[in-house]
């Protein structure tokens, strides 16, 4: 989608620091990380955020919680980590691509602020 800047990473029209990459998603470090490990993971289709998940695209979601467990193994997660979707104003959303935080390394607060 023209002017969404996580359309132009995955296009690789902006440059990002690539963590994993297949058909249906694209996972990039965070610019702005907020635990020793950040990353995000995208579906490549254009999708807004979680409340524009339907049945008819929520199956690129369940493959990205799959590619994520993958990667905490291959990235050594062992403490865990938090998978985060924000959505809306509320939320804390600021990107309107569907992407899914991994943060790690640190000890995480609950409830978020
Ligand atoms: P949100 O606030 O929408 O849940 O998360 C958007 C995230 O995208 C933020 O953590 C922000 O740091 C990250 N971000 C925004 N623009 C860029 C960018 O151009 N490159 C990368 N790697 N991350 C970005
Ligand atoms: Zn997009």
């Amino acid at each position: 989608m023209a002017d969404c800047i996580f359309c132009k990473i995955i296009a690789g029209e902006i440059p990002s620091k690539k963590v994993y990459e297949d058909d249906v998603c694209y996972a990039f470090y965070d610019a702005a990380p907020q635990a020793p490990v950040h990353f995000l993971v995208v579906p490549k289709e254009h999708i807004s955020g979680p409340s524009a998940v339907s049945e008819q695209n929520c199956a690129v979601v369940g493959h990205i919680y799959a590619v994520i467990a993958k990667l905490a193994g291959e990235l050594g997660l062992k403490n865990g980590y938090r998978v985060v979707a924000n959505d809306g104003a509320d939320g804390g959303q600021t990107v309107g691509h569907l992407h899914f935080h991994v943060l790690a390394g640190r000890s995480l607060a609950w409830p978020p602020g």
